[in-house]
């Protein structure tokens, strides 16, 4: 059975009119397919320092406290929304903890706001705390696990590659547009010290559709993934290199989404006894987003 956390409702305390990213960016969803099994949690604090720091938390925490405002240029916050990312991050340790126990296949977050750009020590791109991030330092330091996070969201998750850039325990694969927010992700970003090798970055022009985003993950980022033995890989799952999405511009279509999800599935099954699990980040055309999610549920569950 696939674990899945979905509560829109919750996540919408988030919310700014007007924005790309918005409460409205779910509500074309068919909740008659979503049984939510997994629920949201307040990850604490120790759990969100071992990727965060503690002025991080501090900042997020005074600044959402002090009513709606901005923590860049791009990311607003409101009174819940520390409270909710706290949420977002705990419910995603708790479904990783599931699936990697074995009570659940795998697993699929769809939740928000994202949090891929969130570095240690500062919220950027809409993002305020790494969720999946803090799910895979936990899988590491609980089970000692390693953790391989792909990130097929359209733009470079410059804040996962920066929390785990000098460790030789996760693995961080990207595939996104470039030249493109934030401007991180190019093939010769590959770790640091301990970690060079365990950063993989494939970054596509602009107008590449299915045919270069797949082969991307066939020729380079799969067989990294092979290489590198997981026993979890976590999927930093943003939906916006969709061609019908406003923010970007690769032309990957819901079929090329529906087959990179198989793609990923049948690579856990290989490799991590199909311990994987999804979490939503980016996917900025709620009717787009509502398919490529349909078509991520099809491949887990079946
Ligand atoms: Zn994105």
């Amino acid at each position: 059975m696939t674990g899945l956390i979905y509560d829109p409702g919750r996540c919408a305390g988030h919310n700014k009119e007007g924005h790309a990213e918005h409460a409205g960016r779910l509500a074309q969803l068919d909740l008659s397919t979503l049984q939510a099994n997994v629920s949201l949690r307040a990850a604490t604090d120790a759990e969100l320092l071992e990727v965060h720091t503690l002025e991080h938390l501090q900042s997020v925490k005074a600044k959402c406290a002090s009513g709606p405002g901005m923590l860049d240029a791009d990311t607003y916050c409101g009174p819940e929304s520390e409270a909710i990312s706290r949420e977002v991050a705990g419910g995603l340790i708790d479904l990783c903890a599931q699936v990697q126990a074995g009570e659940r296949d795998n697993g699929m977050a769809i939740v928000r706001p994202p949090g891929h750009h969130a570095t240690a020590q500062r919220a950027m791109g809409f993002c305020l705390y790494n969720g999946v991030a803090v799910a895979a330092a936990s899988l590491r330091q609980r089970g000692g696990t390693r953790v391989a996070i792909v990130d097929f969201d359209v733009h470079h998750g410059n804040g996962t590659q920066d929390i785990f850039y000098a460790d030789d325990q996760v693995l961080y694969l990207s595939s996104h547009q470039h030249p493109h927010y934030p401007g991180t992700g190019l093939a010769s970003e590959t770790g640091l010290g301990p970690g060079v090798g365990f950063t993989r970055n494939c970054p596509l022009v602009a107008g590449s559709g299915d045919a270069e985003f797949l082969a991307a993950y066939r020729d380079e980022l799969l067989p990294a993934l092979t290489a590198f033995k997981p026993g979890f890989i976590l999927v930093s799952a943003g939906y916006d290199a969709h061609e019908s999405d406003p923010l970007a511009g690769l032309m990957v279509t819901t079929d090329g989404f529906r087959i990179l999800v198989q793609m990923l599935k049948d690579s856990a099954a290989q490799l991590c006894e199909g311990k994987v699990v999804f979490a939503l980040e980016g996917g900025y055309h709620p009717g787009a987003l509502a398919e490529c999610l349909a078509a991520t549920m099809d491949v887990l569950q079946s």
